[in-house]
């Protein structure tokens, strides 16, 4: 694929599951079925009217989608530049846009046969959302979650278990979400005849990055035909925050052929992109290699060892990053820039004060970079960004390093 040629940014991932030389399914030879199979009857269903059918009733009657678009006046106002609005899919049940995956790959699961549906999770929101479609459908939920997050995160693991799961903790490794992933694959292998593997990111081996692109676009759809309806064009610029890239994927994907949209995907900076790694991007502070089943940016030491970075939001420390990103970095069709802890803490508190929206740290960073940008922009241009999650979990976190006593904590 020679990029000058390309006609279309829409046609990925190719038949071995790569998007230009990234993705892929670098797997064990016991995966290999596993993951072929699970491809036959994704490539099916996607062509299936009752299975959209069956995701539009739930989408708008379980999640409550169409998520708004929203015109953020006051924002827009006190920045003084473009005009924002943003993508409210952190009014989704469940607070976040995981669940608009979840769904789709629970749907499969259940077209599969199979009875027994397990996750990976860091900050837990994932295996929330999957927690909670197992409870509406009578599924056995197994999750896995690195020790130290089991730790991190008792609010979550609390909430899993009221619905109905079983939370397994990983000691594996260095006990994080990385250890955890490897953990459900290692279970998947195991008990393949029951067992559905539902990834929460656009990372793992080909089909999921494709499959779990599919099932976000809908944000990107509809926020599409909303920004028509409301203003009888597209935006000019669009952005998301970026842990392992679900769901700026979402919202990206049906822009990518047009031209005139800017796309900007934010990772964590942590501390600083430094040599230090205090911080999770993948893409402007690490370089390729493979990684649960597929080639991608990766955080990782000189030896190849992978790196477990750092963020005040633990939603955006996946040490790696989806492998379209990687690629659409490197065409340069998508532009990848990092935000501070500092800076995404400023935006945080500047979105409840001039919106009444707490977001979560995750769009945090999305919306500091758009506090960067919209000031130096004529009125006239049109940004959308991504709020993916709301903030009621993170309100400790903020707390804490706003100095804030709250008692219990
Ligand atoms: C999990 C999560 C993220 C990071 O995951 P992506 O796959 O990059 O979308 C971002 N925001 C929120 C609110 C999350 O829950």
């Amino acid at each position: 694929m020679t990029e000058e040629f390309l006609n279309s940014f829409m046609t990925g991932p190719d038949e071995r599951g790569r998007f230009g030389d990234f993705g892929g399914r670098f797997v064990s030879e016991t995966l290999m079925p596993l993951i072929l199979e699970l491809e036959k009857q994704y490539e099916h269903a996607k062509t299936d009217d009752s299975f959209w059918a069956e995701m539009n009733d739930l989408w708008t009657h379980y999640v409550g989608r169409p998520s708004p678009l929203y015109h953020a006046d006051r924002l827009t106002a006190h920045l003084g530049g473009a005009k924002i609005y943003m993508k409210r899919d952190e009014l989704n049940h469940t607070g976040a846009h995981k669940i608009n995956n979840v769904l789709g790959q629970i749907i499969l699961a259940r077209r599969m046969g199979k009875t027994r549906i397990i996750a990976e999770t860091g900050a837990g929101q994932h295996g929330v959302a999957t927690a909670t479609v197992c409870a509406k459908f009578g599924l056995k939920c197994v999750v896995y979650m690195g020790a130290h997050d089991v730790e991190r995160q008792a609010p979550n693991v609390f909430r899993m278990k009221l619905l109905g799961a079983e939370v397994v903790s990983v000691t594996s490794g260095r006990g994080t979400l990385k250890d955890a992933m490897n953990d459900a694959l290692r279970d998947w292998v195991t008990n393949v005849r029951d067992t559905f593997y539902c990834i929460g990111t656009v990372a793992g081996p080909h089909p999921y990055p494709a499959m779990v692109r599919d099932f976000q676009t809908i944000i990107g759809k509809e926020a599409r035909e909303q920004m028509q309806a409301r203003e009888g064009r597209l935006p000019d610029t669009i952005i998301a925050a970026i842990g392992g890239g679900s769901n700026a994927m979402g919202l990206f994907y049906p822009f990518l052929d047009d031209k005139s949209v800017n796309i900007i995907g934010v990772e964590a900076g942590g501390k600083g992109v430094n040599d230090k790694m205090e911080h999770c991007a993948s893409l402007t502070g690490g370089r390729p290699g493979v990684l649960h089943g597929n080639r991608t940016y990766l955080l990782q030491d000189d030896d190849g060892q992978i790196l477990e970075g750092y963020s005040i939001s633990a939603g955006l420390d996946y040490p790696g990053i989806g492998p379209e990103h990687s690629w659409l970095h490197e065409i340069g069709r998508a532009k990848y820039v990092s935000v501070t802890d500092k800076e995404a803490l400023a935006a945080f508190q500047l979105c409840c004060e001039t919106e009444g929206i707490i977001p979560a740290l995750e769009p945090s960073h999305a919306l500091a970079h758009v506090i960067k940008i919209a000031p130096e922009l004529p009125e006239d241009h049109i940004i959308c960004m991504n709020m993916c999650g709301r903030g009621d979990k993170d309100i400790f976190t903020v707390a804490r390093h706003l100095g804030f006593e709250m008692g219990g904590h």
